[in-house]
């Protein structure tokens, strides 16, 4: 979609740190970290959230948890949160579906 940043990112027009990446979703860290680790998830194909990407993709909702779930295995020690922020009031600033993949407790090396 024209105009959405991470879009932009999926397509590799505007550079991202990538930390992994599988057919249909893509994760990078977050350009502003607020935890020891933040890493976004997101479906290559543009949904404005994670309620449509839920409705119309069901392939690349599965790939974006399946890629949230392997790196939770290999970056985050013990624990972590899986976010959605789904409109404005709930603090979405992105309008293409997105996890915020954070952890008090990266594994060590990160
Ligand atoms: P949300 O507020 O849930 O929509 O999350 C959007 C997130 O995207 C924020 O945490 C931003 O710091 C992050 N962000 C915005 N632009 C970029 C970018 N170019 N690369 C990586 N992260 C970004
Ligand atoms: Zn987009």
């Amino acid at each position: 979609m024209d105009n959405c940043i991470f879009c932009k990112i999926a397509k590799g027009d505007i550079p991202a740190r990538l930390v992994g990446e599988n057919e249909l979703a893509l994760a990078f860290w977050d350009v502003a970290p607020r935890k020891p680790l933040h890493i976004l998830i997101i479906p290559k194909a543009h949904y404005s959230n994670v309620v449509e990407l839920t409705k119309f993709d069901e392939p690349s909702l599965l790939a974006v948890m399946k890629l949230a779930s392997d790196l939770s295995e290999k970056l985050a020690e013990d624990s972590f949160r899986l976010t959605f922020n789904t409109g404005a009031g709930a603090g979405q600033s992105v309008f293409h579906a997105h996890g915020h993949l954070t952890s008090e407790n990266p594994k060590a090396g990160l």
